[in-house]
C-alpha cells in the first residue's frame, strides 16, 4: 500500500458502484452499491488532510469535519469517525446516499484530479455505526420545562427536533403525511433511499422522547394559533411544495401532472397501500414526457422506467451543460457541469434547449403527442440572456403521460401561514430575521420553508441552525 501522503497520487477514486441497470430496472431497491471496509479505509486515505479543507470550511453546508473523520477510518478507528461526523452532521445516513456532496466538488484533491470519495465514505461510517451499536437512543431523563411545536417532518424538522430534544425540550412534530420524513419519505424514490433507512431513524428519534403526531394538518386539524398559544416556540418546517407549472394550450388534458404525487404515489405503493384504481398514475407501457431537467425529474424517469414505460423523454429547456468544469464555476465553487443520475444509466434519452409549445390530445381528452421547438440562449436587447425559438426547429413527441418536474416555487397558501398573519417575501417564501424568527414572536421557520427548493445537507443545517437560535431565545427568557 501506498504511504497516506502520497496516497491522493498514487490511489485512484474508486466508488462503489451500482447494481446492474437490467438487474436494478426489476425492482425498486438501493440502486448504488455499498463499498467493503478495505475499500473505504483506502479510499479514506486518498484525502490529504490539507491545510485549509475547502470540504469541511467552504463545501459542507453542515461544516463536516473530513479531514479529521478520513483519518480515523484509514486507521480502522470507526467509532472515532462515528464520534467526528455525527457531532456535525446528526443524520449522515442520509446525506451520506442522497447528498450531490458540495464537499466533494471543494476537495483540494480534485483542483486537477479526481476528489476523495467523500460521500461514500461518510455512508461507510453511518452504517458501520449502525452495525456496530454506536447509534444509540440517549436516555433524556433531564427535561426542561419548555415545548416546542416543530411543523413538518422532513429533514429540517427532523434536526431541529434532534437537536432541542438533546437539549432537554419537549418536542413535538407535527406531519400531515401518513409517515414522518417529509421528502425522504415521500419523493426521494426507494431506489435513491430506501425507506427502513427513514424510519430506522425516526424510531431512534421517538425512543429518545419526540413525538410525532402524523396525519395532523396544522390549519385544517389544528390550527396554528392553538400551537402558538400551547408552546413556548413553534418552529414551521413545511417545506416548498408549490410545483412550476406548464402554461402551454393542451395543460388541462389527461394524463398530464405533476411529479410529486407520481413519486408519491410509487412509494406509497410500495409501503402497501392500496391506491384506487382511477386514481394511479402509471406510465406502464406509455410514452413518457418528463418535463424539467433537474433531479425531480430523473427521479420521475427511473420510477416509469420501472413501471415499464415504452419510452421516457426527459426534456429541459436550458442548453445541456459541458462535461469539464466551465471557467464560470471555478474550485472550489458548485461546479455547473452535465449531472447524470443513476436513472439516466438505465435508459430514457434527454433533449437540451427544448420548449415545449403545446400538448395534443385525443378525443376522448387524453394527451397524446406534444409539441417542442429547440431554443437558443442569447442576449436580448434588453442585456437578458433568453430563449429565443430557432425557426425551423420544431418536434413532436408521442407522450401519453406528460410528468411536470419543473422546480418548486415556493411554500404556496398555507392556511396555518395565514392564520398566524406572517409576512411573506415576494416570491412567497416565508420571512424570517437573523434569529431565524418570523414577522411573529416565539414563531420561528427553517428549510425549504424560507430558504426556497435546495438540498437535504442544506435543510438539516438549516434546522440545526434554527433549533440553536430556540435554544437562545427561550434560554435567555
Ligand atoms: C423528488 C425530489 C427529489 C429530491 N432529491 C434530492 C436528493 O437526492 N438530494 C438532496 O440533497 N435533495 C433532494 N431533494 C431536495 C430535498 O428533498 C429538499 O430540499 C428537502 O427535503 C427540504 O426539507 P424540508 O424539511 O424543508 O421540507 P420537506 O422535506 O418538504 O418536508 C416538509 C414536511 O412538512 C409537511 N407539512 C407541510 N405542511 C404541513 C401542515 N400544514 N401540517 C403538517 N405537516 C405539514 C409536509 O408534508 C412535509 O412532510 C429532492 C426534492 C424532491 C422534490
Amino acid at each position: 500500500m501506498s504511504s497516506k501522503d502520497r496516497a491522493f497520487m498514487e490511489i485512484p477514486r474508486r466508488d462503489a458502484g451500482y447494481r446492474r441497470p437490467e438487474e436494478r430496472l426489476k425492482d425498486f431497491s438501493a440502486v448504488e452499491l455499498r463499498p467493503g471496509e478495505d475499500h473505504v479505509r483506502e479510499q479514506a486515505m486518498r484525502c490529504m488532510d490539507c491545510g485549509v479543507p475547502f470540504c469541511h470550511g467552504y463545501g459542507c453546508p453542515l461544516s463536516n469535519v473530513v479531514p479529521e473523520f478520513n483519518e480515523h477510518v484509514f486507521n480502522g478507528r470507526w467509532r472515532e469517525a462515528w464520534d467526528i461526523l455525527s457531532t456535525t452532521n446528526p443524520f449522515p445516513e442520509f446525506t451520506g446516499r442522497i447528498c450531490p456532496a458540495p464537499c466533494e466538488a471543494s476537495c483540494v484533491a480534485g483542483i486537477n484530479g479526481d476528489p476523495v470519495a467523500i460521500r461514500q465514505i461518510e455512508m461507510a461510517i453511518a452504517e458501520k455505526a449502525f452495525e456496530e451499536g454506536f447509534v444509540k437512543a440517549r436516555n433524556m431523563e433531564r427535561r426542561r420545562k419548555e415545548s416546542v411545536a416543530i411543523v413538518g417532518s422532513g429533514p429540517a424538522g427532523l434536526a431541529a427536533a434532534w437537536r432541542l430534544n438533546r437539549a432537554g425540550f419537549n418536542v413535538i412534530v407535527y406531519e400531515d403525511s401518513p409517515r414522518a420524513g417529509g421528502i425522504l419519505r415521500y419523493g426521494i424514490p426507494n431506489f435513491k433511499l430506501e425507506k427502513w433507512i427513514v424510519d430506522r431513524r425516526i424510531k431512534l428519534m421517538e425512543e429518545e422522547g419526540i413525538h410525532f403526531e402524523t396525519g395532523v394538518e396544522i390549519g385544517k386539524d389544528l390550527s396554528s394559533r392553538y400551537l402558538h398559544g400551547r408552546f413556548d416556540a413553534v418552529i414551521l418546517a413545511g417545506g416548498a411544495r408549490e410545483p412550476r407549472d406548464l402554461v402551454v394550450p393542451g395543460r388541462e388534458l389527461k394524463g398530464i401532472h405533476f411529479a410529486m404525487p407520481f413519486l408519491i404515489q410509487q412509494t406509497r405503493i410500495l409501503d402497501g397501500e392500496q391506491i384506487a384504481e382511477d386514481r394511479i398514475i402509471s406510465a406502464k407501457g406509455k410514452n413518457v414526457a418528463v418535463i424539467g431537467g433537474g433531479d425531480t425529474g430523473a427521479d420521475c424517469v427511473g420510477t416509469s422506467l420501472r413501471q415499464g414505460a415504452k419510452s421516457v423523454v426527459q426534456l429541459e429547456i436550458l442548453p445541456e451543460p459541458p462535461r469539464m468544469r466551465p471557467p464560470r464555476t471555478p474550485w472550489p465553487e458548485w461546479p455547473a457541469i452535465l449531472r447524470e443520475s443513476s436513472s439516466h444509466k438505465e435508459g430514457g434519452s434527454r433533449a437540451w434547449s427544448a420548449s415545449v409549445k403545446r400538448i395534443e390530445g385525443d378525443s376522448s381528452g387524453s394527451a397524446r403527442k406534444l409539441h417542442a421547438v429547440k431554443v437558443s440562449w442569447e442576449k436580448n436587447d434588453s442585456g437578458a440572456v433568453a430563449p429565443a425559438d430557432i425557426p425551423g426547429s420544431d418536434f413532436t413527441l408521442d407522450a401519453e403521460l406528460v410528468l411536470l418536474a419543473m422546480g418548486f416555487v415556493g411554500p404556496g397558501k398555507n392556511k396555518y401561514v395565514e392564520e398566524l398573519g406572517l409576512a411573506l417575501d415576494k416570491k412567497g417564501f416565508i420571512v424570517r430575521d437573523s434569529r431565524n424568527m418570523t414577522t411573529v414572536p416565539r414563531v420561528f421557520v427553517a428549510g425549504d420553508m424560507t430558504r426556497g427548493a435546495s438540498l437535504v445537507v442544506r435543510a438539516i443545517a438549516d434546522g440545526m441552525g434554527c433549533a440553536g437560535s430556540v435554544m437562545k431565545f427561550l434560554g435567555e427568557k
